[in-house]
């Protein structure tokens, strides 16, 4: 009898809580609260935009940007989202795409490992996968994309994004 009384309470205070606050029913902003990258060593390698290929030894637009690490290292979310694609594409090795309740997409590849399967949720700072170097013949490294309705930004610019510790939280 207590413990219904109990679970009656429990009810009533969550069901109050909506009704008090009704946008915690609506999809919530994403928050950004995790580094993607918690590696000391992480450092920047190749910027968004035009640059060098170097592979190709040609100028190419650079959809994203490229985060030197070691091999095996863990690759976080930073955000609550759904793992859209988990699995190998051409010129990107394994990658993993997640979207934000916004819409955004972030792009993870040249990974070693994935560690999530398509569909899934994933909550700020669950690791999704780890550091490599598949799909590209150069050192272990993160290649990281932002894009919103097929048209990618620039990672180190997106309002409290932490890429790795003490980089390029941008807030203005
Ligand atoms: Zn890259």
């Amino acid at each position: 009898m207590q413990l219904n009384l109990r679970s009656t309470f429990a009810i009533a205070a969550i069901s109050l809580s909506l009704v008090l606050n009704p946008a915690a029913a609506a999809d919530p902003e994403p928050v950004f609260s995790h580094p993607i990258l918690t590696l000391e060593s992480a450092t920047f390698s190749s910027p968004f935009g035009m640059r060098n290929d170097p592979i190709r030894n040609r100028p190419a637009w650079h959809r994203g940007v490229d985060i030197r690490g070691e091999i095996g290292a863990a690759i976080h979310t930073p955000a609550d989202a759904i793992v859209t694609y988990a699995g190998t594409k051409a010129g990107y090795g394994k990658l993993v795409d997640v979207e934000l309740s916004d819409g955004r997409k972030l792009r993870f590849a040249h990974l070693n490992e994935i560690t999530v399967s398509s569909g899934q949720a994933v909550s700020a700072g669950d690791e999704i996968g780890l550091m490599g170097k598949s799909g590209r013949r150069q050192l272990a490294h993160l290649h990281l994309e932002v894009r919103l309705d097929d048209k990618t930004y620039d990672p180190t610019h997106i309002d409290d994004l932490v890429i790795f510790e003490g980089c390029c939280a941008t807030t203005d």
